[in-house]
């Protein structure tokens, strides 16, 4: 199931999409659902899971996607949004924390001359830094280093505190595309790095398109991801090349600190980024910057 956050006459909802494109107003879907097993608090209860926040949504429905899924399946007319009306957002507008891997590729490793980490190298983007699919990124004034990283985003779906490798994938909710937008002379030119600082200004976490339900990739060690920059393709791997694998990172975070239902990790970027090219290449304004990973979609968005 492809989850998405979308506005429609300036409401937020929640809503999925179909494989043939067509979303769904999974709170008209799941009231119709209930109301057709003859549940007199349909509405109450359709209001209550299936809120505006995706965050929300997630805590409510406490692992089990499954009633959503139904009714996603069975949607009628009456469900159906027309996709002119509708503006898509990251599919987790405002997530509780985002986390980044720095360095999880050994390409990218590699590339950067840089020697792998013992353990994963773990960094905060702050949570007004999301935007959507389409979504311009803003390139502030005095920032000549802005680059591009295609990563595959985890988004949780319980709360999650030590728990051991072999458990970690069955708390995850789904999985989306992150650009990890970084202003490198911030990253690296700056003493000391202010890793942070340089990957959460407004703008520099485009997210999306969709949260693709966990069902649905099953395997995070086998993933392909793309990027392209004005239709030059400059990032393209594997998530099979990651140092840390998915399962292992999130059992990592869980013994030092709590992952809530929609937290975003962000899990490393294959090679390719500007900064690591001869000469470094960094995004300027016009820009189009397009990312992809196959189960999951394609996020676009252009620099202003
Ligand atoms: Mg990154």
């Amino acid at each position: 199931m492809k989850l998405i956050t979308y506005m429609a006459q300036g409401v937020q909802r929640v809503g999925t999409m179909l494989a043939n494109g067509q979303v769904i107003d999974l709170r008209v879907a799941v009231e119709a659902l209930l109301t057709g097993r003859g549940e007199a608090d349909a509405v109450d209860q359709a209001t209550y899971l299936v809120p505006s926040d995706m965050t929300v949504l997630l805590e409510r429905a406490k692992g089990d996607l499954s009633l959503l899924r139904k009714a996603s399946d069975i949607a009628g007319n009456e469900s159906k949004v027309d996709r002119v009306t509708l503006t898509l957002q990251a599919p987790v507008p405002r997530p509780g924390k985002i986390l980044g891997v720095g360095r999880n590729y050994g390409a990218h490793a590699g590339e950067g001359g840089l020697l792998a980490q013992d353990e994963p190298r773990i960094f905060a983007k702050v949570p007004t830094s999301v935007i959507g699919p389409e979504a311009p990124i803003p390139c502030p004034a005095s920032v000549t280093k802005l680059d591009w990283e295609v990563e595959l985003a985890v988004v949780i779906g319980r709360k999650m505190k030590d728990i051991p490798e072999p458990q970690a994938l069955e708390y995850i909710a789904g999985y989306t595309i992150i650009n990890d937008v970084s202003a490198r002379e911030f990253q690296f030119d700056v003493k000391p790095p202010q890793t942070t600082f340089a990957k959460s200004m407004d703008g520099f976490t485009p997210m999306g398109p969709v949260l693709l339900t966990a069902d649905e990739l099953t395997d995070p060690t086998d993933v392909e991801l793309r990027c392209w920059v004005n239709d030059t393709l400059m990032q393209e791997g594997n998530t099979n090349d990651m140092i840390f694998p998915v399962a292992y990172i999130l059992s990592y975070l869980s013994r030092f600190m709590t992952l809530e239902p929609g937290d975003v990790i962000a899990t490393g970027t294959p090679s390719g980024v500007g900064c690591f090219r001869e000469p470094p290449l960094y995004l300027t304004q016009g820009d189009h910057v397009r990312m992809e990973i196959p189960p999951i979609g394609v996020l676009t968005n252009d620099v202003t």
